[in-house]
């Protein structure tokens, strides 16, 4: 498809500068309610009359004209008789199952709004409930049976042009544990954001769900579960349906295609991202996309603070999939500053749920080893804190509290700006609320959560907005920017470079009311910056593949990009003889 990009990035580039609109036609032999309810082509009653003529849809729809902007508020309208936030989802998914342009327009129109529904923490709620709520298939199921016949099945997915695959396992869906096939949720929701917020078009993206079974007995046994009714078998199965899968799917879309692992199992998820990182174009984005978001919250942070990375000392709570990327990419930022990579890992310290990591300690798994430094055990992060005297306190245990009122004081005695993130979610997992930690230092705080809390009004009246760190402003612009210039392998530098351009787009305004990420409102222009920078350092240090380099790379993202206007139809069964649709962009 090189050269399909290669023809629009000259299109759009002109187009680009002489400002411009771009049209998007649709050449089509459907006709009829084939076009009407694929909801790639469906634009509801926005069918002109010529439209409706030549597509054969004339009488299948009411005679009125209703435009996509009325269409919107309809949606609107709708969304707000909806109960509760599961009932939300699921008709927003039917939205997307009717109508692809609409849904993704309705997203744009207030993604703060939306975002919490479509992604966590509903998704969540989603998956849970994944058996009753099903009603279309999305996304493409694979399970430890059809090993041997994976390249069969990706023949059965429609779409040849894929870009961007987003995986999952099922095994630790969010903070909720084992969901087996019902975790198909979380691609499905990620790769909605990957077009939401990074203008990937979507028949570009492929859910996957590997099933090899769930050790979750309610699944089991629940007669709506729509997966193997198995325990999960692992092993050497398991790993030669990973590698057939990762195999397979290079085989067909290409070795730059991004395959995205999301909510494996702890143990598989370092594993197997050691295993495929050089191998192919792959990232994890539990373990490296927080990375780079929480590194973005800390390089913030540091223009509060008026101090290097390598200054500061770090102590995590958890020592999991989150707090290993976090210090990886703490350690990287460090060494950059010109401390040695020994001296870089000394500031970081861990407490897991046997306390202090230290020297020694039984049973390591080699990450934890990493960080192991010499010092007596200590069990209570009480205790780790007093001694250690951090900077900063990073809790990614999903031990709700853990950040207790006696650690925020001793933090705000020691720093005059401590920094304190409560990553975990979802809320109610959160090691402390952003008020504790701003009332606690007497607004000194500098505070970031995992899950979005309310802004807070402290007695002297100054208003203090807390950062979220959403991994949605990382992973979007992430693929965009790898995937525009097909970077073969995704390095730690490419999200700390994504988690510098993050900081960078925090204004001096923002920081002074306390927030350390741009608006998410404006996630859409920030995952756009975030690939232009990429793209950039990619090619600065020779990762990008595609020849020749843009010239104009800010053009050349935007002419990648998926618009949600609604395309025109040309009907014109000689020049496009396939049965299947080709969009092209076009000048007006
Ligand atoms: P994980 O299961 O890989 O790791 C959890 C870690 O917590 C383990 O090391 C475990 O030993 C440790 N732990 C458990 N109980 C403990 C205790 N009592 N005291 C100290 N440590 C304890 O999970 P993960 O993927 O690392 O995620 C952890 C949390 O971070 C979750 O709540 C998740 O939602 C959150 N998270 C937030 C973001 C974000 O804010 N963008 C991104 C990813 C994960």
């Amino acid at each position: 498809m090189a050269h399909g990009l290669v023809r629009r990035e000259s299109v759009d580039t002109e187009m680009h500068k002489s400002g411009d609109k771009r049209k998007t036609f649709v050449f089509t032999k459907k006709r009829g309610y084939d076009v009407t309810r694929n909801p790639h082509l469906n634009k509801g009653m926005a069918f002109t009359l010529e439209e409706r003529l030549q597509l054969g849809t004339h009488g299948l729809l009411p005679p009125c004209f209703i435009s996509q902007d009325v269409q919107v508020m309809r949606v609107h309208k709708n969304y707000a008789m909806r109960k509760d936030d599961l009932d939300r989802y699921v008709f927003l998914m039917a939205l997307q199952d009717r109508n692809e342009k609409l849904f993704y327009r309705v997203l744009l129109s207030d993604i703060e709004r939306f975002m919490p529904i479509i992604y966590t923490p509903t998704v969540g709620l989603a998956c849970q409930q994944y058996g009753l709520i099903f009603s279309r298939p999305r996304g493409l199921f694979v399970t430890i049976h059809d090993r041997g016949h994976i390249a069969t099945i990706l023949q059965n997915w429609p779409e040849k042009d894929i870009k961007a695959v987003c995986v999952t396992d099922g095994e630790r869906i969010l903070g909720l544990g084992d969901l087996g096939c019902n975790g198909m949720g979380i691609p499905v929701g990620k790769l909605a954001l990957y077009t939401a917020c990074g203008g990937m078009p979507p028949q570009q993206c492929l859910p996957v769900l590997l099933d090899v079974g769930t050790d979750n007995e309610t699944l089991l046994k629940d007669p709506l579960y729509i997966g193997l009714r198995h325990k999960r078998i692992r092993g050497q199965a398991y790993d030669e349906l990973l590698d057939e899968f990762m195999k397979a799917v290079s085989d067909r879309y290409g070795m730059d295609c991004l395959i995205q692992f999301e909510d494996f199992a702890n143990v598989n998820a370092f594993r197997l991202l050691s295993k495929y990182r050089n191998k192919y174009c792959t990232f994890n984005d539990d373990i490296q996309g927080t990375a780079a978001v929480a590194v973005a919250g800390l390089l913030a942070s540091l223009r509060i603070t008026k101090s290097k990375m390598c200054d500061h000392t770090i102590v995590f709570q958890g020592a999991g999939e989150a707090a290993m990327g976090i210090a990886e990419l703490i350690t990287m930022a460090m060494e950059k500053e010109g401390l040695p990579k020994d001296e870089c890992i000394k500031k970081i310290w861990m407490v897991d749920s046997k306390g202090l990591i230290v020297k020694g300690r039984d049973n390591l798994t080699h990450e934890k080893e990493r960080f192991a430094h010499e010092h007596p055990p200590m069990k209570s992060l009480e205790d780790v804190v007093k001694e250690l005297k951090p900077t900063a306190i990073i809790g990614v245990a999903a031990v709700a509290g853990a950040f207790t009122e006696q650690i925020i004081r001793d933090m705000a005695s020691f720093n005059e700006r401590p920094i304190i993130f409560a990553l975990s979610n979802p809320t109610s997992k959160a090691e402390c609320t952003a008020e504790q930690c701003y009332t606690l230092t007497e607004g000194r705080g500098i505070f970031a959560s995992g899950s979005p809390f309310d802004p807070v009004t402290l007695p002297d009246g100054r208003t203090l907005y807390p950062g979220q760190g959403n991994n949605a402003y990382i992973f979007p612009g992430v693929g965009l920017g790898v995937i525009a210039c097909t970077v073969r392998h995704i390095g730690e530098d490419i999200f700390l470079t994504a988690a510098e351009a993050l900081a960078q787009l925090v204004t001096e305004k923002d920081l002074d009311e306390g927030r350390l990420y741009p608006s998410l409102c404006s996630i859409g222009e920030v995952s756009f910056k975030l690939a232009v920078q990429i793209m950039e350092y990619a090619y600065k240090h020779n990762q990008a593949t595609l020849r020749p380099e843009p010239s104009d790379k800010e053009a050349f993202v935007r002419s990648l990009t998926y618009s949600t206007d609604y395309d025109e139809f040309v009907v014109d069964s000689y020049r496009w003889p396939e049965d299947s649709v080709t969009v092209q962009s076009c000048k007006l």
